[in-house]
């Protein structure tokens, strides 16, 4: 069988990075002529009916309390044991954080590789083939995994495959792994409501700063354009690294990947790790001192200047037509 690792989201839901996992590892099992099972963890919920839906045979369900605030280290031992048992040629999980930490150590429990970022996944009589995003996606590469039981993450967004009937029934397997607590490497401690409204990734218009900004002080004006225009502040690396702003505020390669309509990038260079962060935007403005940053010659439009008095210059304008209108 084909093993796919499936994730509920609070409202104990399938995710949207789980329907896709699963689909494409009904595609796999066609390929292969084997049948898919998935892996979950918790209780049943719902979650039976909705995967017979899908065209799955068999559900393994991990119990296990650590499993509740373990952290990755406790799915992927957990998962480990189950592979080992199973044995099936491919175990595919969706490409995020945790999850991709988890099956690097089921992976490594097994003694096999993990391919990361996969858009694409095809199997072969021996060796099988993966098209894998690299460096945050501004790369594709090809690559060859050669191992008896094949893990590999989905990046969103791989291709549909086609439809699948039914299965007729749907086993299920309650599996309580032998999980003692030295195994989490960290635990969840508290967890957050994200604050209502919209978000780094939801706004239509993200006002970032750079080195450039210089202070923390510094982002009132960012703030305060992006209140006038409908939008969030967000930030480089350096930013979040001299404490001026939260880690939640940082786009790019380590922060978030955004695709506003419009991105402003105020004192920010354009590194690579920051650049795959925001190159979905639909129009880039780029404020900036030098005129060969790459932010400057990859944006849209650019305004060449002294952030310090270009922002005040645009806030005091748009202050000024907002006043004509009233
Ligand atoms: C593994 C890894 C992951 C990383 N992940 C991320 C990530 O997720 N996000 C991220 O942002 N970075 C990330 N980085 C860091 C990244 O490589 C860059 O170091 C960082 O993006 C640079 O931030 P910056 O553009 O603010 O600063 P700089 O590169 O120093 O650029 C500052 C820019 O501001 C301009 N400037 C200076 N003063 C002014 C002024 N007064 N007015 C206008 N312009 C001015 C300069 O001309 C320059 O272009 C990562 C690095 C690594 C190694």
């Amino acid at each position: 069988m084909v093993l796919a690792v499936v994730e509920r989201d609070g409202d104990g839901a399938l995710t949207a990075e789980s329907a896709e996992v699963l689909a494409t590892a009904r595609d796999l099992a066609e390929q292969l002529g084997v049948p898919v099972a998935a892996v979950a963890v918790g209780e049943a919920g719902d979650l039976p009916d909705d995967l017979a839906k899908r065209g799955v045979a068999a559900l393994h369900l991990l119990q296990h309390e650590l499993l509740a605030d373990g952290g990755p280290a406790c799915l992927g031992e957990a998962l480990g044991v189950l592979v080992a048992a199973l044995r099936p040629p491919a175990v595919i999980a969706a490409d995020r954080d945790g999850t991709v930490e988890a099956m690097a150590w089921a992976a490594a429990a097994v003694g096999v590789p993990l391919a990361t970022a996969c858009t694409e996944i095809r199997p072969g009589a021996g060796e099988w083939e993966v098209t894998r995003e690299r460096s945050g996606g501004v790369l594709l590469e090809d690559a060859v995994l050669d191992a008896p039981v094949r893990f590999a993450t989905l990046r969103p967004g791989a291709p549909a495959p086609s439809e699948t009937g039914a299965a007729a029934e749907i086993a299920v397997h309650v599996v309580v792994p032998d999980l003692d607590a030295s195994v989490p490497r960290a635990r969840l401690v508290e967890r957050r409501q994200r604050a209502a409204g919209m978000t780094l990734s939801t706004a239509p218009v993200v006002v970032a700063g750079g080195r450039g900004v210089g202070s923390a002080e510094g982002y009132a004006v960012l703030e305060e354009l992006a209140g006038l225009v409908g939008g969030v502040v967000g930030c480089s690396r350096v930013a979040t690294n001299n404490g001026w702003r939260p880690h939640s505020d940082q786009v790019g390669l380590t922060g978030t990947r955004i695709s506003p309509d419009l991105y402003l990038a105020c004192g920010i260079s354009g590194a690579t790790q920051h650049w795959v962060g925001c190159m979905n935007a639909r129009a880039i403005l780029a404020v900036n001192t030098d005129p060969e940053a790459p932010m400057v010659t990859r944006a849209t439009w650019a305004v060449i200047g002294d952030v310090h008095a270009v922002l005040p210059a645009v806030v005091a304008e748009i202050r000024r037509r907002v006043d004509d209108r009233s």
